[in-house]
């Protein structure tokens, strides 16, 4: 067997290798290693590809992130609702910016922001709401954006997982993940579902205004040259990640498709098994692209389990081990744990299991029957 990783790049690479090479060598002779032809035919391919009108790329998803929130023209004191059971990066610019996170708890079966707590969580300051479509499952965008246009507020979409991921929506009709609200950030980090061989970012939008503002703040805020118009960043995509990712953005719904293979084989193996509850689908089978396959063990045995399958060379994942309101950069006096009841319990549940492009049959059996062996002991 080969050996299980949590993410296999190499794997991944080996298959597109001539044709990296290949890109590399046309940037090495072209030498336009920032922005340049590379990072715009990426741009209009990725545009392509979402169904998009404005694809903005940018140097990681943090900075997306943070670069949505200025083109928004949010100010310090603004309040921004998003999850506690998320990554940093998401509550982390909201900080940075001086706008006022406010945390709220997620749904247990889908572990995406709980749209009763969003109701109860507007105030006359709210100005955002940023849903984070966790390990790769859409939110539920119908209840978000029917909230968002009720209350005036400006949705942000936390992508970062779900790249490729189709919303269905409640009429049938179908949009990709991140190209739904005001605005949609995405990383290319490595080992996301569009990962790049570095850092790398994009921001999407609909709204030609907002990204023309955006294009601007992501080059110092310059709309003519040396004309600073606004406060912006440097935040710019290298030409060499552009080339990778053109070689795999025709491959990205084949690379989702087999993260759903192996979820499902996951899933067929470990239902019913004592202390498991394996993911839950919203919606159809299109909305979900398994950055992550997380089990909830509801027995008390996660932490034995990490430890047992560590034991077993196989690799897993505790995301996230500790809430957003309970990380010391991100208490608040407002904050009152009966809220956050869901993260509480999720954050001592979950296990990710490794997930990526290159699993094969005898690894997931490997795999689920070393999980069956250490739950039915
Ligand atoms: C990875 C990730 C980010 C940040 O992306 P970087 O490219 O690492 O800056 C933001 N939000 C979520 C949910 C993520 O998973």
């Amino acid at each position: 067997m080969k050996k299980i990783q949590m993410v296999d790049l190499k794997g991944q690479y080996e298959k597109i290798k001539d044709q990296i090479t290949t890109s590399f060598d046309e940037v090495l002779s072209n030498t336009a290693f920032v922005n340049g032809p590379q990072v715009h035919a990426f741009q209009k391919e990725l545009e392509e590809y979402l169904n998009v009108k404005h694809v903005i790329p940018c140097a990681n998803g943090t900075d997306a992130l943070q670069i949505a929130m200025m083109g928004l023209g949010l100010k310090p004191g603004d309040e921004v609702i998003t999850v506690d059971f998320t990554f940093a990066a998401t509550v982390e610019v909201v900080a940075l910016l001086q706008l006022t996170p406010v945390l709220i708890d997620v749904d247990v079966e889908t572990f995406n922001i709980d749209i009763e707590a969003l109701k109860k969580a507007i105030t006359p300051k709210t100005k955002a709401i940023v849903p984070v479509h966790l390990f790769g499952q859409v939110a539920n965008m119908d209840a978000v954006m029917e909230v968002a246009k009720a209350h005036d507020l400006f949705v942000i979409e936390d992508n970062a997982q779900a790249i490729g991921a189709d919303y269905t929506w409640a009429d049938g009709t179908k949009q990709k993940a991140g190209t739904i609200g005001h605005v949609g950030a995405t990383s290319f980090f490595p080992s996301k579902n569009l990962g790049c061989y570095g850092d790398g970012g994009a921001i999407f939008t609909n709204d030609d205004d907002l990204a023309y503002t955006i294009r601007g703040i992501v080059n110092h805020g310059m709309y003519e040259r040396y004309h600073h118009d606004v406060v912006g960043v440097n935040s710019r995509l290298d030409a060499l990640q552009a080339a990778v990712l053109r070689a795999k953005l025709p491959n990205l719904d084949a690379y989702n498709n087999s993260r759903k293979a192996s979820a499902a084989k996951y899933t067929a193996a470990l239902e019913g098994v004592d202390g498991v509850v394996t993911p839950v689908q919203y919606g159809d089978e299109s909305s979900h692209v398994y950055h992550q396959y997380t089990l909830r063990i509801t027995n008390g045995k996660r932490d034995g389990l990490v430890k047992f399958l560590g034991e077993h060379q196989i690799p897993c994942g505790v995301y996230y081990p500790i809430p957003l309101h309970s990380q010391k950069a991100y208490t608040d006096a407002r904050y009152n744990e009966a809220d956050f009841t869901v993260t509480n319990q999720l954050s001592k549940e979950v296990i990710s299991l490794p997930m990526h492009t290159e699993l094969d049959d005898e690894q997931i059996t490997f795999i689920t029957d070393k999980i069956k062996e250490f739950l039915n002991a």
